[in-house]
């Protein structure tokens, strides 16, 4: 068991599931408050040092949850987007590729890719990951490979 503090300094006080800032000062008992999220490590994954995370006291999948949401950017073209934390938890079992979602255009899916790799090193930093488009059927695939 790592302590709030370090578990907050590791992750940079932004938490794991909403990527937005967690105030170190808040209340612990706030919804907005700093917890650790200690079902972090994905089922069927062996517990490691560092499966602790920083959640907003209100996002903690302790609290109910059965498996973590982690929500695209509204700012973002996709179609049919694949949940993210599903899609994480079979790549870190199985590796391979998945499409995960399907875009308008090229520079939309770029986009989608860029985004969806930054959100991922906070989100799954031990996952070493890749993104790959490819043209199909008039549309853009996204795809997410494991390395
Ligand atoms: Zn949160």
């Amino acid at each position: 068991m790592s302590t709030l503090h370090e578990v907050g300094s590791r992750d940079a006080w932004r938490c794991w599931l909403c990527d937005e800032p967690v105030d170190p000062d808040a209340s612990v008992n706030a919804g907005r408050g700093p917890s650790v999220d200690s079902g972090a490590s994905p089922k069927g994954r062996k517990a490691v040092a560092g499966a602790e995370r920083l959640a907003h006291r209100a996002c903690n999948t302790r609290k109910g949850a059965v498996r973590p949401f982690v929500a695209w950017s509204p700012q973002l073209f996709v179609v049919d987007p694949a949940p993210i934390a599903a899609t994480v938890e079979r790549l870190t079992r199985k590796g391979g590729r998945e499409v995960v979602a399907r875009c308008p255009s090229r520079a939309d899916a770029e986009e989608a890719a860029r985004w969806l790799l930054d959100r991922l090193s906070r989100f799954a930093p031990e996952l070493a990951l890749t993104t790959q488009v490819e043209a199909g059927g008039g549309q853009f695939l996204l795809v997410l490979r494991a390395l």
